[in-house]
């Protein structure tokens, strides 16, 4: 017996089912933000993501399942790739603005555990061409929309603003100059990312740390007049839609490329990995990629972290359909029959099932009720040699004859 590999998962029909709605509802909500559906390859060349996300991240340092001899990447996330897609298609002269989506498969080698997989799949949005605020809003309500419309209470969103490269890195000096005094007293983890990524060390978990961090240099007070209006009128236009917000000056994010907000939406239903939602703006990267400077911001959201909340908060998903008409065979004739009569109803869009395992008719029958088909027809050779059959309506008894021929004009409601 051969298992699927560790941090991976099957989507059975029902989990299937259920994500196939998530899908159609986040493609509907995307659509009235004017969102279009972006694809792009499941793999890369490596150097994408090396330059998109940075070297010193944990992605790129330790997640990335790279092939023939590193030179391309299962992608590990969206933005890169996307980015890539809008330089290389010159999607810029389509229109000043673009408003992108994806629902996408990612890969990266981390520990696996709940919420926490080495296969998992976004819902992303990313704005390419606008540094405005109301870019910010207009992707930041998209965010919150879906959300709402699956009914999510207890969620928090998260919001911070870390400055161009500038006012980064005057922060970041100061940072690392704090925290060097602490520097015997941080995890080790934080020890290491002094040297390599200190603003990471603030979204630590580790209870050290966190009490170190406390003290620490805040990115606000680093930020010139145009980050802090941006931020404000971020605020405002948030506030504006009634969404409720939390500033977070430690919201730093995994990835080298944000810049100016990063938010995060996470939920009090989920353990430690409760973060559902999560992004950013990133007004470097389309350079850093080798296109024209170009601001843009985005999300990205888990489906499986998503799923988990929605299951915690009892959402109620459909349940898939049942067959409206079952058609019971009763000898070989029949048999060939049935085959045509359900092929033209399917043809005509009725759900229509049959046996295939030539089955008695009583057992037929059980399979029909299993099923909880709508209607069942019994076809055998006495109606074949008269031409006529009853269709049974299994909700409240009653039978109505019809020309076998005429099966697929019957009125089933
Ligand atoms: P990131 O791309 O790391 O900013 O993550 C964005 C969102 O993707 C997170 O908030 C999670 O919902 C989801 N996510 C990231 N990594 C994983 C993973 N390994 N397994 C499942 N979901 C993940």
């Amino acid at each position: 017996m051969i298992s699927k590999p560790k941090g991976t998962l099957d989507f059975l029909p029902a989990d299937a089912f259920k994500r196939l709605h998530i899908e159609d509802k986040l493609r509907r909500i995307a659509s009235l933000f004017n969102y279009k559906e972006i694809r792009t390859p499941a793999f890369e060349k490596t150097e994408l993501f090396r330059r998109g996300i940075g070297e010193e991240t944990d992605i790129v340092s330790k997640e990335m399942y790279s092939f023939n001899d590193n030179e391309f990447t299962l992608k590990p996330e969206m933005t890169a790739p996307v980015i890539r897609a809008y330089i290389e298609n010159s999607l810029y002269n389509v229109s000043p603005v673009q408003k992108l989506y994806y629902i996408s498969n990612m890969f990266r080698h981390e520990r696996p555990q709940a919420g926490r997989y080495r296969e998992f799949s976004q819902f992303g949005a990313e704005v390419i061409g606008s540094g405005d605020y109301a870019a910010d809003v207009d992707l930041i309500s998209l965010g919150t929309s879906f959300l709402s419309d699956f009914g999510l209470k207890n969620l928090k969103i998260k919001i911070n603003n870390i400055g161009n490269l500038d006012e980064r890195r005057t922060y970041i000096a100061d940072l690392k100059k704090y925290l060097e005094d602490y520097k015997n007293h941080l995890s080790s983890e934080s020890h290491k990312r002094l040297f390599t990524n200190p603003l990471r060390i603030l979204d630590s978990k580790d209870g050290k740390d966190i009490e170190i961090v406390k003290n620490a240099p805040v990115i606000f007070d680093y930020l010139g007049p145009d980050n802090k209006s941006h931020f404000g009128n971020v605020l405002k236009g948030l506030e504006s839609m009634g969404i409720q917000y939390e500033i977070d000056y430690k919201l730093v994010r995994g990835l080298d490329y944000y810049t100016s907000t990063t938010f995060e939406i996470a939920s009090d239903d989920l353990g430690a990995q409760n973060a559902v939602l999560g992004g950013g703006r990133y007004d470097m990267l389309v350079q850093q990629l080798g296109g024209k400077a170009t601001p843009a911001i985005g999300f990205a959201c888990g489906l499986e972290r998503l799923t988990l909340v929605l299951e915690a908060n009892k959402y109620e998903f459909p349940e898939p359909g049942n067959p409206k008409i079952y058609l019971v065979s009763a000898g070989e004739e029949a048999k060939k029959k049935v085959i045509v009569i359900a092929n033209e109803l399917r043809m005509k869009g009725i759900f229509c099932e049959t046996d295939l395992l030539n089955r008695s008719i009583k057992a037929q029958m059980k399979d029909a009720n299993r099923l909880n088909a709508g209607y069942v027809c019994v076809i055998g050779d006495d109606e074949l040699r008269s031409g006529a059959v009853k269709i049974k309506n299994m909700a409240g008894g009653d039978e109505t004859e019809i020309a076998l021929d005429n099966i697929v004009n019957f009125n089933f409601i």
